[in-house]
């Protein structure tokens, strides 16, 4: 492989495994989430931030995404509850899409594929810092949001309004009072499962939730995403697309049981629960 991970065929995610053996792993995200096989599990908790908007500090161009990066260097922007054991601090969001509107997203419920995923990335203070959480299965919690073509997101704007100061790979720019709860659907139903991070070194140190509702933009709103380049400006433009990680095998994951009562009959012992590594928390 190419000294640098990307997306192409010579350097994209069937070449990661190559440099970061962490990529064939027993705990790789995304999946393929199966709806009728995930099971309700009660003791799951709801979830909720408390984000302090000021703590939004910059965006950036790395060539493969676009970045927004938050002070985390107290607790000042918060994700509680959930599956989570403790506060978790938020650290950046960035997406993963496609090259057209049919696809982009990295995870996929019943076989479908969103335009886009956006990832609120939060890590465990309990752990000091940012670098130790990545060696911790329960270090890092990530929030994940569907995009889905529709109608317009007034505050997705704002964002997309700030891409033009990151044009091309590399760029950095100031993005300030920004809480990205405004981005956040209605409902706060999720799914969770025990997983990693969907880009190199791929580190299986997260606890997803998955929101079920997906998040409304338009398809101008998605053209104006894929305005960005992953060139730099010295380079021949080339589009940043097609950012987005296939699903990974599932294995024998099973991180959490579903309470007793909820499972119907108990596979043999021993024998995996097959799809059943998500799990669904309804808000009453
Ligand atoms: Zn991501």
């Amino acid at each position: 492989m190419a000294k640098e991970w990307g997306y192409a065929s010579h350097n994209g995610p069937d070449h990661w495994h190559e440099l970061f053996p962490n990529a064939k792993g027993e705990n790789q995200s995304p999946i393929e989430l199966h709806t009728k096989d995930i099971k309700h599990d009660p003791s799951l908790q709801p979830w909720s931030v408390s984000y302090d908007g000021g703590s939004a500090k910059t965006i950036l161009n790395n060539g493969k995404t676009c970045r927004v990066v938050f002070d985390d260097t107290y607790d000042r922007s918060m994700l509680r509850g959930g599956p989570l054991p403790g506060p978790y601090r938020l650290r950046q969001f960035h997406l993963h899409w496609g090259s057209s509107d049919d696809h982009g997203s990295e995870h996929t419920v019943d076989g479908v594929k969103y335009a886009a995923e956006l990832h609120l990335v939060h890590w465990n203070p309990k752990y000091n810092t940012f670098k130790e959480a990545l060696k911790q299965r329960d270090g890092i919690a990530v929030i994940g949001i569907f995009l889905k073509i529709g109608r317009e997101k007034g505050e997705f704007q704002i964002f997309l309004d700030a891409l033009d100061k990151i044009k091309t790979k590399g760029k950095e720019a100031p993005f300030t009072k920004f809480d990205p709860s405004c981005l956040f659907p209605a409902c706060r139903d999720y799914w969770t499962y025990q997983g990693s991070f969907t880009t190199p070194p791929c580190e299986e140190c997260i606890v997803w939730l998955l929101l079920k509702e997906p998040m409304t933009v338009s398809s101008d709103q998605m053209a104006k995403l894929r305005s960005l380049l992953s060139s730099a400006e010295n380079e021949p433009p080339v589009p940043l697309v097609g950012n987005w990680r296939p699903p990974q095998p599932i294995k024998n994951r099973v991180e959490r049981k579903p309470a007793i009562g909820e499972l119907g009959s108990l596979p043999p012992s021993g024998a995996p629960y097959s799809k059943s590594i998500s799990f669904l928390h309804t808000e009453q």
